[in-house]
């Protein structure tokens, strides 16, 4: 809520692109749908802040749920487009837009909540900084035993190969091209990409990079984070990245099964796909032998929304005491 919040952040959501992309993310949309319209006894005359509420589609799956009333808050000019959504589906009456950051929302007579649903993940998680304004939110907003939608949030990260990258310029029209390939690399190396990886590109167990309770963590606590891990090769393979990706877990009131959003290669591919920190150089790992690495998240000191990611390659042998045995640091701003 202190940080300073960049100037074009709120009007990069007014493109109705990007609108039509997340409407349009069928995981997405359809199991944030499931989290709320499988807990109608629960959403039953609840009242509930949806924040960031875009062109309103959760609001609208809250009061679809029972809810009695939502607060629908949302910064940008989006709000004028979410009053006549929420018009032309008659929950005018349950469903108030409120037309500004939720850092400065003031509820009359210091109501409370039952709920809190938002849809405020990016890139690897964390990328956007949105998670800040929920955590605000809930501080200020949220009754002592309300509910988070979704209430916990993972990043896994795990060595993989990125064949549709490289794999082409071995024998590229009739010439070898492992030069442009090498180079390539190096490039690439500088930024993490965001792209699909197949699940069968996976080169070894993820490790959990964090487990985020959205109920209780702080603001701080979003700072930084850093894991290292030691994973046996699932298969002979071309060690060439690091596979970031995400999980968001809903709370489990009157349903059965557990709703849970998985944007990682084993799952249908969502618009945020997987965030893959590229190396310089690739290894050849032989099945069982040990990948070893260590990867620090950490927020910018200068943008808020924005983490730098550095990867480290630890030489598996020394794992008890680590050091870089590859010194490409490879340090990453999205
Ligand atoms: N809930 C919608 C939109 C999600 S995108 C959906 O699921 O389709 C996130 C939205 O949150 C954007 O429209 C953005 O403008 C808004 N937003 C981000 N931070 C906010 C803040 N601090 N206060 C109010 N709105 C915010």
């Amino acid at each position: 809520p202190n940080l300073p919040i960049p100037d074009n952040y709120f009007s990069s959501y007014e493109d109705l692109e990007i609108h039509r992309l997340m409407l349009e993310d069928e995981p997405r949309t359809s199991t944030y749908r499931k989290a709320i319209l499988n807990n109608k006894e629960y959403f039953k005359d609840k009242v509930v802040m949806d924040v960031g509420c875009g062109t309103g589609i959760l609001s609208i799956f809250c009061a679809q749920a029972g809810a009695k009333k939502v607060y629908a808050v949302e910064a940008s000019n989006l709000a004028n487009l979410a009053k006549e959504i929420i018009k032309e589906n008659k929950y005018e009456n349950i469903i108030e837009v409120i037309h500004s950051k939720v850092e400065d929302v003031l509820l009359p007579s210091n109501i409370k909540v039952d709920a809190i649903v938002s849809e405020w993940m990016g890139f690897y998680l964390l990328h956007e900084g949105m998670l800040d304004s929920v955590v605000f939110a809930r501080d200020k907003f949220l009754k002592e035993d309300g509910e988070m939608f979704p209430q916990n949030a993972v990043i896994y990260v795990a060595p993989c190969s990125v064949p549709n990258l490289y794999e082409k310029w071995e024998e590229f029209h009739g010439v070898t091209m492992s030069t442009f390939s090498k180079h390539l690399r190096s490039d690439k190396s500088h930024k993490p990409e965001i792209m699909q990886i197949r699940s069968v590109d996976l080169l070894g167990e993820e490790v959990a990079l964090n487990w985020i309770n959205l109920r209780d963590c702080t603001v701080e606590e979003l700072d930084s984070y850093c894991v290292q891990h030691v994973v046996g090769a699932n298969k002979n393979g071309r060690y060439q990245g690091i596979c970031i990706w995400f999980e968001c877990i809903f709370p489990e009131l009157s349903s059965e099964e557990r709703v849970i959003l998985n944007t990682g290669p084993i799952a249908e591919p969502t618009h945020w796909k997987q965030t893959v920190i590229l190396l310089p150089d690739e290894q050849r790992v032989e099945e069982k032998e040990p990948i070893a690495f260590k990867l620090d998240m950490n927020r910018d000191g200068k943008n808020s929304r924005r983490y730098n990611l550095q990867l480290t390659l630890l030489d598996p042998e020394e794992i008890e005491h680590p050091v870089p045995c590859c010194c490409d640091m490879t340090k990453c701003i999205l």
